[in-house]
């Protein structure tokens, strides 16, 4: 991203150009940076470790075109739901590559998954094993069996984020995770290879990713021994955090590589060399994507300057939600002087329809065109149609051309799937 003239230009576009081409609020993504994210994160764990299987997180960001240009990059996918699974086969991943996680999966969804032959299925807890086994059983194939690991371990992350505390819902807690293993190795329907935790995300710490990696490494060699399985996939999960704030900065992946890998090289051997799955969303496409967003109202409100732009919860739920910080930028105006603090308000009748606060920005006027920074992961896979809200348009740049990869919804795509029962019909 750059300035020229005052005006803020993303791989070679000019934001205000795309605004008016394809209209607000509009995400804007860019496979430039999709491609060199995704290699560079590859090759960062690969030159120190190379049996190492990336499954990009869909939940992150699910366009089919995202899709598409992961499979031609090589990678797998992680997915958690039919849907997901669909679009990583509709790409054309190989479903050996292929995750499938999640807190719930129904009986039908597993059935789906293990029929076409998901390199790795990871129940979340016992009686999910035994549903996995059913559905084995039923469509006649072995299921490719990991089991999610709840480590007990601390991510210094917003509460939400964190997911491997004896609290949380996610997985088998480690005390019982032998017992798991012990009872799934039992089982001839399950083809028992993996072993899956994923401790939070957004994290910009490296300890924990150390300790991680070696409690995992620890259990494995644990599974092995007591019940004679040879786990061949470790499944790391995602985390790895990205710079939300321009002053902020998280790790890099090489950071991330050696605090997963260094230490345990010996360990890994000893293990057979299996092969590390990570899954990562918004490190690879966190800062692919920004969002545009038009401001309708300027206004003053006690001492408070307020600018109402088309962008609310509803397009990007992540301040709602975690009140997370995101850089904002005036994106016609880029160069003058920042003097006044400015509260972002969304179309949305709630007051904590906030995108940012605070920002220090030119005094906004109505016309203007904002920027909102690091938005690619988490934004419109998010974004919802509350308040009847249509969701964003999403434009990906590849080289000179800007081509939508997901239009505006109509009202008419909005209310698709809406009945009325027919006591309710217009009389005519
Ligand atoms: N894997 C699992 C199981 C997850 O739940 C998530 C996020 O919720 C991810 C991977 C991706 O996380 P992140 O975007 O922090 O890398």
């Amino acid at each position: 991203m750059r300035i020229e003239d005052g005006r803020l230009i993303i791989d070679g576009h000019l934001c205000d150009e795309l605004a008016k081409e394809f209209g607000t609020p509009l995400y804007v993504l860019s496979e430039n940076r999709i491609r060199h994210n995704y290699r560079a994160f590859q090759e960062a764990l690969a030159r120190i470790y190379p049996n190492v299987l990336v499954c990009p997180a869909y939940k992150a960001n699910w366009h089919l075109a995202v899709a598409r240009i992961y499979q031609m990059e090589g990678a797998g996918a992680e997915v958690v739901s039919p849907a997901e699974l669909k679009l990583a086969l509709e790409s054309e991943v190989e479903p050996e590559k292929i995750v499938y996680n999640g807190p719930l999966k129904k009986f039908e969804d597993l059935e789906f998954a293990i029929s076409s032959s998901v390199g790795l299925i990871n129940a979340d807890s016992f009686s999910e094993l035994k549903k996995m086994q059913e559905a084995a059983r039923r469509v006649r194939k072995p299921c490719n069996t990991g089991i999610r690991v709840n480590l007990g371990m601390r991510a210094e992350t917003h509460p939400h984020l964190a997911t491997a505390l004896r609290e949380h819902k996610f997985g088998i807690w480690l005390g019982d995770a032998i017992t798991a293993y012990t009872l799934a190795a039992k089982n001839p329907d399950l083809s028992v290879i993996g072993i899956h935790s994923h401790i939070g995300s957004n994290i910009t710490q490296s300890q924990v990713f150390s300790e991680m990696s070696a409690s995992m490494f620890r259990l494995v060699g644990q599974i092995n021994d007591a019940t004679g399985l040879k786990i061949t996939k470790i499944d790391m999960g995602g985390g790895l955090g990205s710079s939300y704030q321009v002053e902020s900065s998280a790790m890099t992946y090489e950071e991330y590589a050696a605090a997963i890998l260094s230490q345990n090289m010996l360990t890994l051997r000893q293990l057979g060399e299996p092969t590390l799955v990570f899954e990562p969303g918004r490190a690879i496409v966190a800062d692919a994507g920004i969002l545009l967003t038009r401001v309708d109202v300027a206004k003053r409100q006690g001492d408070i300057n307020w600018a109402i732009v088309d962008a609310g919860m509803n397009t990007f739920l992540r301040p709602a939600l975690y009140q997370a910080k995101h850089h904002v930028v005036a994106a016609n105006r880029a160069s003058e002087p920042r003097t006044v603090s400015f509260n972002l308000g969304g179309p949305c009748c709630e007051s904590g329809d906030v995108i940012a606060k605070g920002i220090i920005s030119p005094m906004l006027k109505e016309g203007d065109l904002l920027a909102v920074l690091h938005v690619g992961a988490y934004g419109f896979s998010m974004a919802s149609n509350y308040n009847g809200q249509p969701r964003p348009a999403v434009v990906l740049i590849t080289g000179t051309k800007s081509e939508l990869i997901r239009r505006r919804e109509t009202y008419e795509e909005m209310i698709a799937g809406e009945m009325i029962p027919s006591h309710l019909s217009k009389q005519f």
